[in-house]
């Protein structure tokens, strides 16, 4: 009984490998303080499991719009912003309008639209993953387009597309989602278009600044979308214990957020200049806490020469454009240079390997 749609559905993959060295799905690698774990379980002691928590989360919005600088009316909560990603698939146009989607991207776009049917227009980014500008002009016109979604900086190439050609886009009459889950790390934003326009909204996440655990995401839109979505919300898909410890940790734990942010972009940089060193990678610009780098090898085969070495990275070459391609997450340091010992070793490996036979 149940829908071909629901049938034809890939699950979403992540990877599940046991690993000593994971950087695979651009966490913070940086554990909260002791004495900030401490205060948290001082706040979970008095919540009552028993009770259901705040249906709108009023103390945690505040505490988030103080974070992002807006204000609390601005913001929708998801359980992730994977599922705000949801939620604006089933709210914006009928369902019959098509979803356009730059490709490669984070694969929760084409998903949510896959689930409701709802037509889809994959245009593959440029040479220099950006978004193609002509081709995705025309298969807009050719496919009724209503609603975009951009990842700002992309997953997994880690650059930002082109503000101008998001614009373009938009006035053809197309709502934009931009996505900035990587927003710290790039510190680029469409927050502002978004409080003042009705067909621009921002998604942001405490998932990659250390909280992936809590799964919490934001939607930040000007006021009168915001309480439009908010109807569709879920009750209380934002848990009690996700709502205590997010307000104990943004308010308490600001100065550890930033200087992990610090330290990661830090780590960033040093790590592209290392890659760069190795004459067969060729590492890709990155604005966010993960570096797409090609080799010439065969994607799956330098995956698994890693992770014998005890270093989990994501294998991205199934996508559009990423033939060879992988993606790792930037680490702490001594997580970086294991990475880049076992990069070496594997690639040597590789080399010699080929040579024989
Ligand atoms: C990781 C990621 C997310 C997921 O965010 P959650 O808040 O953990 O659901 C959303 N968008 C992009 C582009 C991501 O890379």
């Amino acid at each position: 009984m149940l829908s071909d749609r629901i049938k034809k559905l890939k699950a979403y993959k992540t990877e599940k490998s046991k690993a000593k060295v994971r950087l695979s799905s651009n966490e913070l690698p940086y554990d909260l303080p002791t004495e900030l774990k401490e205060k948290i379980s001082e706040e979970i002691k008095k919540v009552p499991l028993n009770r259901y928590p705040d249906p709108s989360c009023g103390e945690l919005k505040e505490v988030l719009a103080d974070f992002f600088g807006v204000k609390p009316d601005n913001l929708v909560l998801g359980n992730g912003s994977d599922e705000l990603i949801y939620y604006l698939s089933i709210a914006v146009g009928d369902l019959e309008g098509a979803v356009y989607i730059p490709v490669p991207t984070f694969p929760m776009y084409e998903i949510s639209a896959d689930i409701l049917g709802r037509p889809k227009v994959l245009v593959e980014l440029d040479e220099g993953f950006d978004i193609d500008l002509e081709n995705s002009l025309r298969a807009l016109e050719e496919n009724g387009v209503i609603l975009s979604y951009y990842a700002y900086p992309n997953n997994p190439t880690g650059n930002l597309f082109s503000r101008e050609k998001i614009r373009e886009i938009r006035k053809k009459g197309v709502f934009t989602v931009v996505d900035e889950a990587y927003y710290h790390y790039s510190k680029e934003s469409f927050l502002k278009e978004a409080l003042e326009r009705e067909d621009t909204v921002v998604l942001r996440t405490l998932s990659k600044i250390g909280l992936a655990g809590l799964r919490v995401g934001v939607l930040i839109a000007k006021e009168e979308i915001a309480r439009e979505i908010d109807k569709m919300r879920i009750p209380f898909n934002i848990t009690y214990p996700s709502q205590v410890i997010a307000r104990v940790v943004l308010t308490e734990g600001r100065e550890f957020i930033e200087s992990a942010i610090r330290s990661v972009v830090e780590e960033r940089e040093r790590l592209i200049a290392e890659m760069e060193r190795f004459e067969e990678v060729e590492v890709f610009p990155s604005r966010a806490n993960f570096i797409l780098f090609r080799t010439p090898f065969e994607a799956k085969k330098l995956h698994s020469e890693l992770l014998k070495r005890g270093v989990l990275v994501r294998d991205m070459s199934y996508l559009p454009r990423l033939d060879r391609c992988l993606r790792v997450s930037v680490g702490k340091r001594e997580e970086n240079d294991l990475f880049l010992e076992a990069l070496e070793e594997s690639l040597h490996f590789l080399t010699m390997s080929e040579k024989s036979t």
